[in-house]
């Protein structure tokens, strides 16, 4: 067992995730398409020489995964991809035009939905359009999510072609009865052919998505994906719970809850896991994911240089996000702005020549020095006070005096070690990272003991 049982039930709660601080569900929709043109037009003239990084939300999927959470269109018209990137194309014309100049791109993520539901030529007619209006940097981190069951040979071949040198590879589970009860047939054969073309084509980093928490996971099915993953040497696993919450994500209902291990067998799912992956010679990297000593993410971990964003952590420092497609979410300077969730609405807004944000959020000073702080404990494990005082110009002490006293409460069970300037990370509050950085959100009614129902556990 990796943690000790009494500090799993001290604080299994629920918590945001942090891929953004405040976390999107305090996004509103008074933060509006102006201001989000003024943003970027305030960040155009004081960060011309950064490099931009772009996530495109690609919503399609041709069968309903039930455990899925994502903001996706089942359908087996493929034609319906061809309409989305003439708006896609669109949006990025209106992005484009709010730029004096053409801005560098240093980061493009492709996320779904199903990225590879477009067909190769679509996927090119994409890429190129960003390069037609944007300077693509030669070397950058340029990644797609894949899903085995739909990309072919020759699409990771093309893929690579078109720049992308790295991916992640949906997998969940290997075990045949699992797969049945999440509707997600993948035979392992058909991820590792996938995964040993994304080698032979010279894709510098893949990630394995796998989930724990799935209906008739046991010990016995777990251990033998776990021992098939490692067989396979990804250079990085992201190891997610599943959050079981029918009434947010209606495919859920579609899982038999009796079915779903209980939460001793999650707890105990979860110690396997991180057993045999850092037994394996996997590094914990924060919050679900860990990677090989030689991978960046590690690398970037150990120079104190690796940053958190909406698609888990990044090599790069915090670019603005440019968010688009239905449901994107961007990140620009001190606000964060998030597109309409349906097709419909995107299209229309498009269509009146409109950018299709539907709400957002501007950053008060409160916010953007707590952002930094949980930033740094999430990516880093520690937090400098005398930095983030320099930084902000603040008597930390002062600032922060009830925060410090719950971190007192932390360091006494062991999962942080602090002296008046510093806080570190123990290995086991690693772990317990999400309640660690709650401490410090102002948005939680009730700090650090609290259960916020909204919000998926922390453990
Ligand atoms: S899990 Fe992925 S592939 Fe499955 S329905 Fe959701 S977005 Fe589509």
């Amino acid at each position: 067992m990796i943690l000790p049982q009494e500090l799993v039930t001290q604080y299994d709660l629920n918590g945001p995730r942090y891929t953004s601080y405040p976390s999107a569900d305090h996004f509103t929709s008074g933060f509006s398409e102006t201001d989000y043109k003024e943003m970027l037009h305030i960040q155009n003239a004081q960060n011309i020489a950064q490099p931009l990084s772009i996530y495109i939300h690609l919503p399609f999927c041709q069968n309903i995964c039930y455990y899925c959470a994502c903001n996706k269109i089942i359908t087996k018209d493929h034609r319906r991809s061809a309409e989305y990137i003439g708006y896609l194309i669109k949006e990025m014309d209106l992005v484009a035009q709010q730029f004096q100049t053409r801005r560098h791109v240093r980061q493009i993520h492709l996320g779904g939905g199903t990225p590879t539901f477009l067909s190769d030529g679509e996927l090119e007619q994409l890429m190129l359009a960003l390069g037609e209006r944007f300077n693509i940097d030669d070397i950058g981190e340029y990644s797609i999510e894949i899903d085995p069951r739909h990309a072919s040979r020759s699409t990771i071949g093309h893929l690579r072609k078109l720049g992308f040198n790295r991916m992640s590879l949906g997998v969940q589970d290997f075990d045949e009865k699992v797969q049945e009860a999440i509707h997600r047939i993948q035979p392992a054969e058909m991820t590792f052919a996938v995964l040993d073309e994304a080698r032979k084509q010279g894709f510098q980093s893949i990630n394995m998505d796998l989930i724990y928490g799935l209906p008739l996971q046991s010990i016995d099915s777990f251990s033998a994906t776990l021992e098939q993953v490692i067989s396979a040497s990804p250079d990085r696993i992201a190891l997610y719970n599943y959050a079981h919450l029918p009434g947010t994500f209606p495919p859920q209902r579609r899982i038999n809850e009796a079915t779903l291990p209980e939460a001793k067998l999650k707890i105990e799912l979860l110690a396997m896991g991180v057993k045999y992956l850092t037994e394996a010679g996997y590094l914990y990297i924060g919050m679900d994911h860990f990677a090989k000593p030689d991978d960046e993410l590690a690398i970037a971990q150990s120079d104190r240089s690796l940053e958190r964003n909406f698609q888990g952590y990044s090599i790069y420092p915090q670019f603005d996000l440019i968010g688009l497609g239905v449901s994107a979410i961007g990140k620009i300077g001190a606000a964060y702005a998030q597109n309409v969730k349906s097709l419909e609405a995107y299209y229309a807004r498009l269509d009146e020549n409109r950018l299709p944000i539907s709400r957002g959020f501007r950053l008060s000073f409160d916010d953007l020095l707590r952002r930094k702080i949980i930033q740094g404990l999430m990516c880093n494990f520690e937090l400098d006070m005398n930095s983030i005082e320099d930084e902000f110009s603040i008597h930390f002490d002062q600032y922060f005096d009830q925060e410090i006293k719950l971190m007192q409460e932390f360091s006494a069970t062991g999962l942080v070690e602090m002296d008046d300037r510093k806080v570190a990370v123990t290995p086991t509050g690693r772990y317990l990272i999400r309640p660690i950085c709650m401490i410090f959100d102002a948005y939680l009614a009730r700090r650090s003991v609290s259960n916020h129902a909204t919000y998926s556990r922390t453990i």
